[in-house]
């Protein structure tokens, strides 16, 4: 049974409700996962909220050792977290692996907080006054995750949080909670003090609590944009920081003067990895002018060859969705479009994987001449699906790009420069892609968004973590005019 750790100490819950875990690919079941109460939140904000007396008072150089010895132990378990990863999300063995990578890079960049916190100051704004800002911790802060990063999204946020000299509870998806428990596990090696760091597991309980907690002064979110919404203006509504990371439909253009082997290449694989389950995946490839059938042909052939499976099978390419409910959900969508006009022009409903019968598997699929009137356009299928729709020029497609309701991410496929820049200029998402299907930023830019992709001002990752999870003091100063130097 999955425990919380609260305080220093691992508890297992009593008396609560439990969800059981199982892996996607074979249908075991892993174990089982308690959705705790509203009080076992408040215990570990209460925690959180001692710990926070003393650690903010922890010098910043001496908070990041903590995280140096948290990317060597990173580096260290990276099989064993990745192997767990892949157990209880689906992904392949790599796939985990490089979401593991971009956890540990956002360790390595939260060791440069001593100068990432840094304030600023000015002498004599006034004779014998001087002013500084400096930049304090919050206090207690929230992490509520989605499932399908369960390596890498907490680290958006939480080496920052509590580089800044925070303390933070941490809330996993119910859906894939060992993940944290290994990391949780690995914190714990580094000696940190009991109470810094936190793990409540439960769900919608749990998330209510933390919004409604009068102790919580911050909370990041990742997830749909429904929960996102919901997040945002009950957390803000209470007087906290928020930043909410939503959902995603992410188009791909590509012109006639791109490379089209490459493109293809690189759009099956953001459409197609992961099972199409993250918030960067292509899901509708918009052609321009001849490029269409020659385009459809060559992604038709990659998403046909892609080898699916389980993810700790050697040679294996993608591996199942979370659950038996969401590929259901994802085939009843492909049924859908098909009935609203779409071509299943490679269809991956019902696949026969035999050795694993009970895994939940849909294989890569690719909708030809989707109509855009169809409400499947506009929903984030989550899973492996795109799209195809064919435009005559660059503008129509960057107007279809802006009509969407998300905007996490577009991508282009170009060799022209003057393209790619009017692209960049005009594509109104968080994420830009140029010859790139998956531009994940590297953890020292934010990782950002927009329009119904993201709520909120600053994001995850980098300086933007930093303003985030800080509070800027200014102080003005007026000493003894006999103290200034007067000419
Ligand atoms: P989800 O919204 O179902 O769950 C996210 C978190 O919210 C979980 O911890 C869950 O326990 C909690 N939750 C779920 N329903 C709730 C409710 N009604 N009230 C309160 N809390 C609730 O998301 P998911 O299925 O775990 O993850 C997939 C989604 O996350 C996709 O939409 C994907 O695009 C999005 N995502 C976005 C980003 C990004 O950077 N924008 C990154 C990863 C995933």
């Amino acid at each position: 049974m999955i425990a919380n750790y609260v305080g220093g100490q691992w508890i297992k819950t009593q008396g609560v409700e439990v969800l059981a875990v199982f892996n996607p690919a074979t249908g075991e079941e892993l174990g089982r996962t308690p959705l705790s109460s509203g009080a076992e939140l408040d215990a570990a904000v209460t925690a959180a909220g001692a710990a926070f007396r003393d650690w903010r008072r922890v010098p910043v150089v001496e908070r990041v050792q903590y995280l140096f010895k948290l990317k060597a132990l990173l580096e260290e378990q990276l099989d064993a977290l990745a192997a767990t990863i892949t157990r209880e999300c689906g992904k392949t063995l790599a796939e985990s692996r490089g979401e593991l990578r971009r956890a540990i890079e956002n360790v390595e960049v939260a060791c440069g907080t001593p100068i990432l916190m840094q304030g600023y100051n000015s002498e004599d704004i006034a004779v014998g006054i001087d002013e500084i800002m400096i930049r304090q911790p919050l206090g207690v802060c929230a992490i509520i995750a989605p499932f399908n990063f369960p390596g890498m999204i907490p680290f958006w946020f939480l080496p920052y949080a509590i580089a800044c000299g925070n303390t933070v509870v941490i809330k996993p998806s119910e859906k894939v909670p060992f993940t944290m428990q290994m990391l949780m596990q690995l914190i714990e090696r580094t000696g940190l003090p009991g109470g810094v760091v936190n793990v409540v597991n439960g769900g919608r309980e749990v998330v209510d609590a933390i919004l409604d907690h009068p102790q919580i002064r911050a909370v990041s979110f990742v997830g749909s944009s429904t929960v996102a919404r919901h997040v945002y203006s009950r957390a803000a509504a209470s007087g906290k920081r928020v930043q909410c990371q939503g959902g995603a439909k992410n188009p791909v253009v590509v012109l006639p003067d791109a490379d089209l082997e490459s493109a293809a290449e690189i759009v099956a694989d953001s459409a197609f990895g992961c099972a199409g389950q993250r918030c960067l995946a292509s899901s509708l490839a918009i052609t321009v002018g001849d490029v269409g059938r020659p385009f459809a042909d060559a992604i038709g052939e990659k998403a046909s060859a892609r080898v699916t499976g389980y993810g700790l099978d050697d040679g294996v390419q993608m591996g199942p969705v979370i659950s038996g409910e969401s590929a259901a959900r994802i085939e009843q969508l492909i049924t859908q479009a098909v009935n609203d006009g779409a071509r299943a022009f490679v269809d991956g409903r019902r696949p026969d994987i035999s050795a694993y019968p009970n895994g939940h598997f849909v294989r890569p699929t690719v909708l030809d001449r989707m109509p855009l009137s169809s409400a499947v356009a506009q929903t984030e299928i989550f899973g492996p699906v795109l799209s195809l729709h064919h435009v005559d020029t660059l503008e129509q497609a960057i107007a279809l790009v802006n009509e969407g309701v998300y905007g996490n991410q577009a991508s282009l496929f170009t060799s022209s420069g003057a393209n790619a820049r009017q692209f960049r200029c005009d594509a109104e998402v968080g994420n830009v892609g140029i010859n790139v299907g998956v531009a994940a930023p590297m953890a020292f830019f934010p990782f950002s968004g927009a329009r119904g992709s993201f709520f909120g001002d600053l994001h995850g990752q980098g300086r933007d973590a930093i303003e985030f999870f800080t509070q800027e003091k200014v102080v003005v100063e007026r000493w003894p005019r006999a103290w200034t130097r007067r000419f």
